[in-house]
């Protein structure tokens, strides 16, 4: 049955990894026109530009985490759905080992990966019959950094800086303003937000995503859902987040809003954030084969322009080489806002090479050393490695362990994404230490700074968490905690809650 299904699953998981979205692309074009030349948002842009034609130019992930699969099937009556859903599952074993999907499925108590995506739960695939001929599938591939964004409140509730939240569309506002507001640039933005009004904790929180599936451009068939739309629209990109959180003009390029019936005792207002990377596709198939009838969110006949404007990431002349390792002299001279260009070697470590750091000593002599927050994916080639996808995951989740393998292993350079706490800010005054914020979700234009994988170290913990040992060249970041006691991120923070307490 279907004898073309499996190929089209496949070719839709590859696509959707590797190639944005017109819509997508549309409102991140507006996002760069609107950001001054040369400050960092613009900067950030740049490089988030050149990312997604290298993506599709080279069909590599745009952004190594290459999230959740979660899948939308409609089918007409009678289809076969336990084949489907097992084609589908096969598609995205298929499509991870190719080293288009990063190995994204752990164990949610003893962390092991399973390699191939799949385990209990994943991927997500929801089955609706309908009365058409033809097959459905959405695809959206929503990373951990943006999904950890997510937020849900039950109204009436008191919001920092807003006041209380009423069961009412201002109360709706309020928390959805604050959901951004509290996202900053954790989530890599600027993102894009599904929104549900209503349902139950469950339902509302499955009815924000399926928000996701609308195209930004579209227009709520409920005036006052298309009303409260644009209005969030009209003045969420006074709060000054920017880019990464950098601080700019672009918070959020698109806000969808759904509802559902609720009991009369719950009010939720749940809202999934995305991220730029927002990853999502579709295809209609033909019910007899399974073949591609056509995309969904794309129109071949109207190729795809280049984001790109000019070679991507232009250098001001400004920016500091550093050459790894590094000293506490040459530290303590950046300030925030430096830009650097890293050179030399680089430790990859996220959270499972932390959480062992609290009880081992590390593997390699970290003196001076340059700790990147990353889970690259990595593919075995001629007898070595080659780091496919490696941009920078999501740094708050070390917050409770940087300090200490800050202050205990000498590590001079912690780059990341979305800024830390006060605890690593007290640690880099202390010790000597910079934070360096990468562009999150850059992972082919980072991919392209590693010159070369020279060892890995803790494989136990999988592929996305072992410690990698890369020798990098010329690799951007922006100096966001310097070793003063300077945090462009506590800034930007501040600054924004003025702003979003002026929306009221
Ligand atoms: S762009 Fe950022 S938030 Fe989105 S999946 Fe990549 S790392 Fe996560």
């Amino acid at each position: 049955m279907l004898p073309q299904f499996f190929d089209s699953m496949l070719s839709l998981v590859v696509k959707t990894s590797t190639d944005l979205p017109p819509d997508v692309r549309s409102a991140m074009k507006v996002a760069m026109g609107q950001e001054p030349a040369s400050t960092q948002s613009a900067q950030a842009l740049a490089i988030i530009a050149e990312n997604i034609d290298l993506a599709s130019d080279c069909e590599g992930a745009i952004c190594q985490d290459t999230g959740m699969p979660t899948f939308e099937v409609k089918t007409p009556v009678g289809a076969n759905q336990i084949e489907m859903r097992k084609q589908i599952r096969d598609a995205v074993a298929e499509a991870t080992k190719r080293g288009k999907l990063r190995p994204n499925s752990v164990d949610s108590i003893t962390g092991e990966n399973s390699g191939t995506n799949l385990g209990p739960g994943t991927p997500i695939i929801h089955f609706e019959q309908w009365e058409r001929d033809e097959i459905e599938v959405k695809l959206i591939l929503k990373g951990g950094g943006c999904e950890n964004m997510n937020a849900q409140y039950s109204v009436p509730v008191e919001l920092p800086n807003l006041g209380r939240a009423d069961r009412n569309l201002e109360g709706v506002r309020k928390c959805i303003l604050h959901a951004i507001w509290n996202a900053q640039g954790k989530g890599c933005a600027p993102g894009a937000i599904g929104v549900c009004i209503g349902g139950d904790r469950t339902s509302g929180y499955v009815h924000a995503k399926e928000q996701l599936f609308r195209t930004l451009d579209d227009v709520n068939p409920d005036p006052r859902l298309a009303e409260l739309e644009a209005s969030i629209m009209g003045e969420v990109n006074k709060l000054g987040i920017g880019t990464m959180g950098f601080g700019g003009r672009v918070s959020l390029i698109g806000c969808k809003i759904g509802m559902q019936n609720r009991l009369p005792a719950s009010f939720f207002v749940s809202v999934a954030y995305d991220c730029w990377a927002f990853r999502r596709l579709g295809v209609a198939l033909d019910a007899k084969t399974g073949a591609i009838a056509h995309w969904l969110y794309r129109d071949d006949a109207n190729p795809l322009i280049a984001m790109a404007d000019q070679a991507g990431f232009q250098r001001s002349g400004r920016e500091v080489a550093l050459q790894a390792p590094l000293t506490e002299e040459q530290v303590r001279s950046l300030k925030v806002g430096d830009v650097v260009l890293v050179s030399g070697r680089v430790f990859t470590g996220r959270d499972q090479v932390h959480h062992h750091l609290m009880k081992h000593e590390p593997p390699v002599d970290m003196r001076g050393s340059v700790l990147y927050h990353c889970g690259p994916v990595v593919v075995k080639e001629a007898g070595g490695w080659k780091v496919t996808a490696a941009g920078p995951t999501t740094s708050i989740r070390e917050e409770p362990y940087q300090a200490d393998v800050i202050k205990r292993y000498g590590v001079r350079a912690v780059i990341g994404k979305g800024g830390m706490g006060a605890k690593t800010l007290a640690a880099l005054k202390e010790a000597g230490a910079v934070y360096l914020n990468g562009i999150g979700g850059a992972a082919q234009f980072y991919a392209r700074t590693i010159k070369s994988v020279d060892g890995v170290s803790l494989t136990e913990f999988g592929t996305p968490e072992a410690m990698w040992h890369l020798t990098v060249k010329d690799f951007p970041a922006i100096v966001t905690m310097d070793s003063h006691g300077n945090s462009l991120h506590k800034d930007v923070e501040q600054e924004s809650a003025k702003e979003l307490a002026a929306l009221v």
